[in-house]
């Protein structure tokens, strides 16, 4: 080791401008008594690095990654050149804080004010807030304003929050995490809130329900207009799970349909990086009753300028200034490219081609329950389990056929998950490629189950032993 940087020195990647400050000696004892070991490589070096690590992963710009419940879906390059605008990417978030500096940023200001109102707008909401950094943070947010509606009402016997089986994981813990006990209520066959169930479950000390919609078995909630009502004839308030607000955009509104709190994903819905190629944005809107409590400061418009005021009854700041500024930028130049019709379709291509891939596989998939779905399609691989073959070698083998798994083992409610979610972005070339993959592998399932247990056998690290993997992080070896 120490003979290759013995080798590499002097090697230079970059050259740093003359000093223009004076310089300043270190104290003697700060000083290394050897030089780091650290490589000194060129330019080329360092690009050729980089470029044949990126090439181990697999992302959205390289590969389909039909993640359900996770909307991997294509970050259009253009919103990513409106970001790096430099009056949005160099603005110091600092400058709308102080009125005498408001001038030089309204037209941050006025981008905040202006995706609050259309995000408002298109989910039937009052306003919005895109302050929540995460779907999961939006959803904490929401509970949140939930509790400060009921403190101001007196209702100080509301202590608990009806969550289905089919939410999203970060349902609950959101209402654990915002003090509420979590009541969970089951789904009936057709995997969809059991009405019966949540009547039973319903009482005075209900102070909120959270729905996914569509549920995680990619079912839209067909009983919510009563499911709505009942809440609110004990006051409990309803929350709507919008992270995969993609299925429904432009067909219809949470707000239309009783709820009076919701959170979008702004890395699922709207175009904006996600996971690891990205912060996240969870901005939350509400209906009339939660208005007040809105965290803040809120971009207000006086009639020549906009301006920062926190309301009243505002539960305060939740991030530090307007959350994830340059992914709302990017949230905005999608929503004003696309415009109404745009983000019709962007639903009406969400569900078909969801749509298509369970007309394709059910055949050789069990699906996990009848009829056609939204966004995303949910089989059961029970059957190819009974014959040896789990969910999770499927996942793996569809690796060395050059597509990213599924999600598997998610929702909890299905045995042997398999969960599959295209988005609206591809084309019928690339999901007939994965139906194929797909198929091929419910065929060696049945003739040569055995070859299915090694996969993955193309990439450079092979199956791991997944607990250990995580538990026992050795970055070497993955070297
Ligand atoms: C992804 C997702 C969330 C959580 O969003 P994060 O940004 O990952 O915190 C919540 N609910 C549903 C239905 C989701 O799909």
């Amino acid at each position: 080791m120490q003979l290759i940087y013995e080798k590499c020195r002097g090697r230079r990647a970059v050259t740093f401008d003359a000093l223009d400050v004076p310089e300043v000696k270190l104290p003697e004892a700060l000083l290394r008594e050897k030089p780091a070991e650290l490589p000194e490589v060129s330019e080329l070096d360092v690009v050729r690095h980089f470029t044949h690590l990126s090439k181990r992963n697999v992302g959205v710009d390289s590969h389909f990654y039909p993640l359900g419940s996770c909307t991997m879906k294509y970050n259009p390059k253009m919103a990513e050149a409106v970001a790096a605008y430099p009056g949005f990417a160099w603005l110091h978030p600092h400058l709308s804080t102080v009125p005498e500096y408001q001038a030089k940023c309204q037209g941050a200001l006025a981008l905040v004010y202006e995706l609050e109102r259309l995000l408002a707008e298109i989910a039937g909401m009052k306003a919005s807030c895109i302050q929540p950094i995460a779907g999961a943070h939006g959803e904490l947010t929401g509970v949140l304003l939930i509790a400060a509606y009921h403190r101001d009402r007196g209702n100080t016997h509301k202590d608990t929050i009806i969550v289905p089986d089919s939410a999203h994981g970060t349902n609950p813990a959101s209402a654990a995490i915002a003090g509420y006990k979590v009541l969970q209520v089951p789904s009936n066959a057709q995997g969809l809130v059991d009405v019966e169930k949540f009547k039973e479950a319903l009482n005075d000390r209900v102070a909120g329900v959270m729905l996914t919609c569509p549920n995680t078995h990619g079912l839209f909630e067909s009983n919510i207009r009563e499911i709505a009502e009942l809440a609110h004839s004990v006051d409990a308030l309803l929350y709507y799970d919008g992270a995969n607000l993609n299925a429904i955009i432009g067909q219809c509104r949470p707000g239309d349909l009783g709820f009076d709190v919701m959170h979008y994903n702004l890395h699922k819905t709207f175009g904006t990086p996600h996971g690891m190629g990205g912060p996240g944005s969870g901005p939350v809107g509400v209906g009339e009753r939660l208005l007040p409590y809105l965290p803040g400061p809120r971009v207000v418009k006086h009639e020549d300028r906009y301006a920062l005021e926190m309301p009243e009854k505002s539960i305060g700041r939740i991030a530090a200034f307007f959350g994830n500024f340059l992914i709302a930028v990017r949230a905005f130049a999608y929503i004003l490219h696309l415009g109404d019709e745009g983000l019709r379709d962007v639903s009406r291509m969400a569900v078909l081609n969801a749509n298509y891939i369970l007309a394709r596989l059910k055949g050789a998939y069990k699906p996990a329950y009848p009829g056609t779905c939204m966004h995303e399609c949910v089989f059961t691989a029970s059957p190819q389990a009974a014959q040896g073959v789990h969910a999770l070698d499927i996942a793996k083998a569809l690796i060395d056929c050059g597509f990213h798994p599924p999600t598997i083992y998610f929702p909890l409610t299905v045995k042997e998950c398999l969960m599959i979610e295209p988005t609206e972005t591809e084309n019928k070339e690339t999901l007939d490629a994965f139906c194929d993959a797909m198929l091929e592998i419910a065929k060696l399932v049945e003739t040569n189950p055995d070859s299915l247990h090694a996969a993955p056998v193309t990439t450079p690290v092979g199956r791991l032993d997944e607990v250990k993997a995580a538990k026992e992080l050795n970055c070497a070896k993955l070297q």
